[in-house]
């Protein structure tokens, strides 16, 4: 664990996870434990020991560590989905078939309603049915969000990485909304959305392979 103000090593005396209290011997700053959760990882982390709900798959030269992206927003978003869909194109639309007369102006007034309902039900569909993993080896890992085999993927190699953090960032409204960030050539991030305890476990599981690697290099 290091020093959040002056990023020194902390020596192990000077941490006490029981009181969650830690002590730098350099800066003499003092400081809660807890708060550093997604800047370092504890010593009894172990990557076979998931949260329940998150899955280990042990490749021949890789390691998968998945969950479902299933949530209670789904169950609201499929109807709501389909409804507002249902209503936005049947109404720009339906009379148009019925009567079999295209008006222009109103068909492309109706495209970006088609679009926004493709789009809300393809995000109601990944909060039903959706799957977040990332794919570690030893040249990097890739993050993949989507359905079955479809979907959406960011790779990152271990040499480029220069952090991996939890990272929160404020919604308009001022909802917080923590994910994985791993800085590398380009930014990925994971696991926006997750329950805090599955967003340890990927944050712990990255972050720790990345300093090993580290150390070893240096
Ligand atoms: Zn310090």
């Amino acid at each position: 664990m290091q020093c959040p103000a002056c990023s020194v090593e902390l020596l192990e005396e000077n941490i006490n996870i029981q009181t969650d209290v830690a002590r730098c011997h350099a800066c003499k700053n003092v400081f809660k434990i807890s708060e550093q959760v997604g800047k370092y990882v504890p010593p009894s982390f172990d990557i076979t020991k998931p949260p329940e709900g998150v899955t280990v798959n042990q490749g021949t030269h890789s390691l998968e560590l998945g969950t479902s992206l299933r949530s209670l927003a789904g169950c609201f978003l499929v109807p709501f989905s389909i409804v507002w869909g249902g209503l936005s194109i049947g109404g720009i639309y339906g009379t148009q078939i019925v009567t079999g007369e295209w008006d222009i102006i109103t068909t492309l007034f109706g495209i970006p309603f088609v679009l926004i309902s493709f789009f809300l039900f393809g995000l109601a569909m990944l909060a039903v049915f959706g799957r977040t993993s990332i794919t570690l080896d030893s040249n990097g890992g890739t993050v993949f969000t989507g359905i079955g085999n479809t979907g959406y993927r960011r790779s990152f190699t271990w040499d480029l990485v220069t952090d991996v953090s939890i990272k929160t960032t404020y919604t308009s409204k001022g909802y917080p909304n923590k994910s994985l960030v791993i800085q590398a050539k380009k930014k990925v991030t994971m696991g926006s959305g997750l329950k805090e305890d599955k967003l340890t476990y990927f944050f712990n599981a990255v972050y720790s392979i990345w300093k090993k690697r580290k150390e070893h290099i240096v």
